[in-house]
């Protein structure tokens, strides 16, 4: 198992459709097993494949406060609950929270890492987490599920630390 370095917004992976995972052989319970370890190494609530460089509709999210589960080709089938706003985060976009508004109670479908598909509801956070890693698959990360407003001001002051980082490492040089 391997850690998988971290893709940063505005690295234009973060904004790609993903592909669908056709052929489920022994490169996608790697892959799993990867994101799952970069999850624990990194901390925080799930990790999509395209935040590590990788293309493929997969994501790993915290689900239940203990396990780690894994989402091949998810689909938002149904959503149930209310709309809820809460504070998120993203490790792609590190040092950024905004408040995003989702639906609490959702139905999903998913295949696992044998290609098996599988439907589960999900509630609260779990259903917040999903949702989250599943925009990522869509090429949309909090900015573009963000109001205009806060995505304005909150995406300028990100680009403009970016922009610093980057002087100041050419500069140390
Ligand atoms: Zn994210």
């Amino acid at each position: 198992m391997t850690v998988l370095p971290i893709s940063f917004y505005p690295d234009p992976i973060l904004s790609r459709i993903c592909d669908p995972i056709e052929v489920f052989d022994e490169s996608v319970k790697e892959m799993s097993a990867d994101l799952i370890e970069s999850l624990c190494a990194y901390g925080g609530l799930g990790l999509a494949a395209p935040q590590c460089g990788i293309a493929k509709q997969m994501f790993v999210c915290q689900i239940g406060k203990i396990d780690i589960m894994t989402f091949i080709n998810p689909v938002l089938e149904r959503e149930m609950g209310d709309e809820l706003t809460t504070q998120e985060g993203c490790l792609s976009i590190p040092g950024v929270t905004g408040r995003i508004k989702r639906n609490d109670r959702i139905l999903i479908k998913a295949q696992d890492i044998t290609g098996a598909p599988f439907s589960i509801s999900l509630i609260n956070t779990d259903a917040i987490a999903f949702q989250h890693e599943l925009d990522h698959l869509h090429g949309r990360t909090m900015f573009e599920v963000m109001d205009r407003v806060q995505k304005l001001g909150k995406r300028n002051s990100y680009i403009k630390k970016v922009k610093k980082w980057k002087a100041s490492q050419k500069k140390t040089k």
